[in-house]
C-alpha cells in the first residue's frame, strides 16, 4: 500500500490547537478525508476521520448527538451526561470512521501527513497560494428563514474547529481550483451512475443522524 496523495488544508489561525484538515490517497485510487492535524504537547499529531456518537430520543427514536440538549427532530429536553466513560471517566462522543490497524500504517501516515503539512505551511506563505483540499462548501453560512426565536435553544451541536476556514475556502473556490477527487477519465462503470453514488451518499449519512 502507498499513499499517492496528500491534500493539506491548513486552518486560518497557527495558534489554533486544530492545525488542518488533510485527504490522503492510497495506490491513487482510494481517498480517506477530514483526517485531523493537532496541536498536541510533543508536536503536532494526526487524528483519523471520526464521527460523533449518537443515541436516540426515547420520544421520537430520532438519532442525536450525545452532547446534543434537544432533540434535533422533536425538540423533546435531554439529559445531559448521556455518554458511556471508559476507565479514566471521559467521555466516549466519538468514533473513528477510518483508521490504521497496526503502528506500523499509523507512523507512515502519520509521517507522510505531517512532512505535508509541513511543506504546505511554506506554500501556503506565497503569494497566489491556494488550498487544494475540497471541502465541500460545509463552512458556508446557512441563510436564516427567520430570526431565532428566543425561547428555543441556540446551535447545541456546533463545534469551534467547524467554524475557521471561511476566508480560505472563499478564496479558493473564487479561483475554482478547489477540485474534487474525482477521477480524471470519464467513470467506465455503467452500474455507477450519477443515482447510485447518490443514494450511496444518503446511506452514509443516515448513519450520523
Ligand atoms: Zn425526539
Amino acid at each position: 500500500m502507498e499513499i499517492t496523495e496528500v491534500r493539506i488544508k491548513l486552518m486560518d489561525d497557527p495558534g489554533d490547537r486544530l492545525q488542518g484538515f488533510c485527504s490522503i490517497t492510497f495506490n491513487g485510487c482510494f481517498v480517506i478525508r477530514d483526517l485531523k492535524i493537532i496541536q498536541g504537547g510533543k508536536g503536532p499529531f494526526v487524528a483519523m476521520p471520526s464521527r460523533k456518537l449518537t443515541d436516540r430520543c426515547p420520544e421520537c427514536g430520532t438519532k442525536n448527538h450525545l452532547r446534543a440538549k434537544f432533540c434535533n427532530e422533536c425538540g423533546a429536553e435531554l439529559e445531559e451526561d448521556r455518554a458511556i466513560k471508559d476507565d479514566e471517566g471521559r467521555a466516549k462522543l466519538y468514533a473513528d470512521i477510518a483508521h490504521p490497524i497496526n503502528s506500523g500504517c499509523r507512523d507512515l501516515i502519520q509521517r507522510r501527513v505531517l512532512e505535508a503539512f509541513e511543506k504546505e505551511k511554506v506554500l501556503a506563505k506565497q503569494p497566489g497560494y491556494i488550498c487544494a483540499y475540497d471541502d465541500y462548501g460545509e463552512d458556508r453560512i446557512a441563510r436564516l428563514k427567520r430570526r431565532p426565536d428566543q425561547s428555543r435553544p441556540s446551535g447545541t451541536t456546533y463545534r469551534i474547529d467547524d467554524a475557521h476556514h471561511e476566508h480560505r475556502r472563499n478564496e479558493a473556490s473564487r479561483n475554482d481550483v478547489n477540485r474534487p477527487h474525482h477521477l480524471s477519465q470519464p467513470e467506465t462503470d455503467p452500474q455507477l451512475n450519477h443515482r447510485d453514488r447518490d443514494a450511496f451518499g444518503e446511506g452514509v449519512q443516515q448513519d450520523g443522524h
